[in-house]
């Protein structure tokens, strides 16, 4: 059998390891017969553990030494538990071949070193958590974002002896991830009960778990954070106050721009549905000045910080709907009904992946619908899968899926497709691939669960009932502007035209980051577009006379 860890990345893992500390003992469950995953898992375990006399490798068979299997909790194989002086829980169920085998290098170096490099406040926290807890975490190979989770789910063990950490290979198990509907990864599992999808930062996930465990002292934390949100300069931005500037959005442009805000002492607001934008998406980004690489989460979470160590109000939890004038005036209106006032207005609402607004979508959306074939395609092992659209991120998607889906069916609403060639002839190549073009998804079916799509030509000649167990939506991502769709002439595709000072056609409106259409879309231009939008909003309102200047033009500009 050819190696599974190559020379380059054996020399690479040499480096890694020579760093380890105190001995860490590798116990591999097995079951001989039947299990294919436990060769492959013992194979990869034995070439890491030549690499370093520290670690150290122990087979066990299930059915043979059943007792060991049972002090360690084992309940299914193959599983791999990462044990040093003590044991802390920290189990991996599955394969860690994959994006899983960092998780697993990073299990072994946090038991090995003894640190977890958690927040030390965090830490106190999640040591003082004294009821049971055991986290699952389901995850597939092919998914980026997974070891985040599971590492803080496997932090959180280390330092508990209450905690149990389970990374759970969801293609390997299908049988746990139809129980648990996982159609979406990575997901949480605490205490046998889905809990959350997605990796969250650290706090976020002890909150998740005090949550679950203890709602009474959940709530007392949350009153806690409120209360010390009050009091500090984070406020609550209040509807009806007419404010010197409103900040649309919450991403990098959104934040960027109400720091600089605060700093020229505008009475800022910031109204967005959440923090962090298509951040909280990237698993990890490697092109920011000064962070050289850096998790999606942890980016939301140092700007958020940033941003919060000035008096910005906040209004979260909602988006706008619309945006008019009165006189000098802006008047937002939120989908919550509120109602928010500015004398300038800064617009950063970004970009979303674009939807068909057929009827079932809200309904499956997460639940067999799903955007990142990379990190589900083995969810569908075995199944039935469509992909729609006919770009490159469709036929990539299709590409994803080809080693896992027994059917993938590519419906496009053209003809013709604008993805590249060569992607379109190493798809168009594969057996299990299946065109519907031109084709149109009329509606989702299904009553619990997905079951299919209904497709028509754009004629209305040819129908099809397409029997389908998942949907991966391709269709581009589409700028959210909507709510300035009868207030604001947009160009074609729906941005926001800008000048180069970010000043939109209406006088006090500017626009910042990916809504615009700025033909580059990167987090450090939305981040230099948002400080540059408020400067300009700054000089704006100067030059008006509509505030009171509390910072001198001359420092405005410096
Ligand atoms: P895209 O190129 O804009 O393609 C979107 C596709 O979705 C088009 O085929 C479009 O159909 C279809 N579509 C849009 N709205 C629709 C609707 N309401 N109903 C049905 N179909 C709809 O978007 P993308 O594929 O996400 O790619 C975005 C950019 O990233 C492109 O520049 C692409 O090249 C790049 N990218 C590159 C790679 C790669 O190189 N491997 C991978 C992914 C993305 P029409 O053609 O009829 O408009």
């Amino acid at each position: 059998m050819a190696d599974m860890i190559n020379e380059k990345d054996r020399a690479e893992l040499k480096l890694i390891l020579a760093d380890l500390k105190s001995p860490v003992r590798l116990l591999l469950f097995t079951r001989k017969s039947a299990c294919p995953a436990c060769a492959r898992q013992e194979e990869l375990l034995r070439e890491l553990c030549a690499l370093t006399a520290i670690l150290k490798l122990e087979v066990h068979d299930t059915v043979l030494d059943g007792d060991t299997a049972l002090n360690y909790k084992i309940d299914k194989t193959p599983a791999t538990a990462v044990v040093g002086a003590r044991d802390h829980g920290i189990r991996f169920y599955g394969f860690t071949g994959g994006f899983e085998f960092s998780s697993l290098l990073e299990a072994i170096i946090m038991v090995s070193t003894g640190r977890t490099n958690l927040d030390p406040q965090l830490e106190a926290l999640v040591k003082k958590i004294e009821k049971p807890v055991h986290l699952q975490v389901m995850t597939t190979l092919t998914c980026q974002y997974c070891p985040a989770m599971v590492h803080v789910a496997q932090q959180f063990a280390f330092i508990n002896e209450h905690i149990r950490a389970d990374m759970v290979e969801a293609a390997e198990f299908p049988e746990l991830s139809k129980k648990h509907e996982v159609t979406g990864v990575p997901k949480t599992i605490i205490n046998g009960t889905a809990s959350f999808t997605g990796a969250l930062p650290a706090p976020a996930a002890y909150l998740e778990i005090i949550k679950a465990v203890d709602p009474g002292q959940y709530e007392t934390l949350m009153e806690q954070v409120r209360k010390a949100q009050s009091a500090g300069k984070i406020k609550k931005a209040e509807p009806g106050h007419l404010y010197e500037l409103v900040i649309v959005g919450g991403g990098p442009a959104a934040m960027s721009a109400a720091v600089y805000a605060a700093r020229k002492g505008l009475d800022v607001a910031l109204v967005a549905k959440k923090l962090g934008g298509q951040i909280n998406y990237t698993a990890g980004i490697e092109n920011y000045l000064g962070l050289a690489k850096v998790s999606g989460a942890e980016m939301t979470e140092a700007f958020r910080a940033h941003m919060e160590r000035h008096p910005v109000a906040q209004a979260l939890g909602s988006r706008v709907t619309k945006i008019e004038k009165s006189g000098p005036e802006f008047v937002l209106s939120m989908e919550d009904g509120k109602l928010f006032k500015a004398l300038s207005v800064i617009y950063c609402a970004g970009k979303e992946y674009r939807r068909l607004d057929v009827p079932g979508e809200e309904r499956f959306m997460g639940k067999g619908i799903a955007f990142c074939a990379t990190c589900d395609a083995p969810l569908y092992k075995g199944k039935k899968v469509a992909v729609i659209g006919g770009g490159n991120s469709a036929f990539t998607s299709a590409r994803d899926l080809l080693g896992f889906a027994s059917e993938i069916h590519l419906v496009h609403r053209r003809l013709d497709f604008r993805a590249d060639a060569s992607l379109v002839q190493e798809v168009s190549r594969a057996a299990n691939v299946t065109f519907h073009n031109p084709m149109e998804v009329q509606e989702y079916l299904g009553t619990d669960k997905l079951t299919g799509i209904r497709l028509e030509s754009p004629d209305g000649k040819k129908k099809l009932d397409l029997a389908v167990d998942g949907v991966f939506l391709e269709i581009g991502l589409t700028p959210n502007s909507a709510p300035l769709k009868n207030f604001i002439e947009l160009n074609p595709v729906g941005e926001v035209p800008v000048d180069r000072n970010q000043n939109t056609a209406e006088k006090g409106l500017f626009a910042a980051g990916d809504v615009t259409d700025t033909e580059e879309k990167q987090i450090s231009i939305a981040a230099g577009q948002g400080a540059l939008a408020a400067l300009s909003a700054y000089k704006y309102l100067a030059d008006n006379k509509l505030t009171k200047s509390k910072v001198s033009l001359k420092e405005a500009w410096q």
